[in-house]
């Protein structure tokens, strides 16, 4: 069985509380690599501007590219849930797996050897139990679980499973769109307080 994440876009509010439970759980350092990260991406101009967020880690493909090309077999993919999960002690630190994820997501330890997300199988994790980084978020915007329960929960609110050759396990919701053009344009009036920006230079005050 597959597992994979579900990422509520539609919920996240950007706070990384799942970054910095990550981190300090996995014993990284604060202010260094990140095994999850909060993607932001920002369309339109202002101020017809749109903000969206998505939570990502290793997507613990169903095709790992990353496995295919370990010359010393340290990367795995675990029958029983799917997980793609590196061994330290026999890793090399040649870099072939970076090269090779599209996600750019492997990264290397201070010892040379490469880290990514082993979704808290480390921490001890029980199979019915969630990894750090759901448990800390606190709009239930990240979920983990057997992938078809996943898919079935983004199917339900337009969410898609992530494209690629290596077959990601991690399907994203997004926010609607705002419908700028049915709503009114800003007010043309303005206080001290409230200047609009035009892209102008402030006149000079005599
Ligand atoms: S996202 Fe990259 S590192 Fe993770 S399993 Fe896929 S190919 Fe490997
Ligand atoms: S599953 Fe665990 S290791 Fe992976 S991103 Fe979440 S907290 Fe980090
Ligand atoms: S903890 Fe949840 S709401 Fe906060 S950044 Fe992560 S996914 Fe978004």
């Amino acid at each position: 069985m597959q597992y994979g994440f579900f990422v509520d876009g539609r919920r996240c509010v950007k706070c990384y509380a799942c970054e910095v439970a990550c981190q300090q759980w996995h014993g990284l350092a604060a202010a260094t690599w990140m095994r999850r990260t909060v993607f932001e991406t920002v369309e339109g101009r202002f101020p017809a501007v749109s903000r969206r967020f998505a939570s990502l880690s290793c997507m613990h493909c169903e095709h790992p590219a990353c496995a295919a090309v370990c010359p010393v077999g340290a990367i795995a993919k675990r029958r029983e849930d799917g997980l793609v999960v590196g061994d330290a002690t026999r890793c090399i630190g040649c870099r072939s797996c970076a090269l090779a994820c599209p996600f750019d997501v492997p990264r290397y330890r201070d010892d040379k050897t490469m880290d990514k997300c082993d979704g808290c199988l480390s921490l001890g994790r029980g199979p019915d139990e969630e990894p750090r980084c759901v448990l800390s978020c606190p709009t239930r915007a990240l979920h983990f679980g057997p992938l078809p329960e996943m898919e079935a929960e983004a199917a339900s609110c337009g969410g898609a499973r992530l494209e690629g050759a290596t077959a990601p396990a991690v399907l994203v919701a997004h926010r609607p769109r705002p419908d700028w053009a049915s709503q009114a344009a800003p007010s043309p009036a303005a206080t001290d307080d409230e200047v609009p920006f035009d892209g102008a230079a402030p006149a000079a005050e005599n």
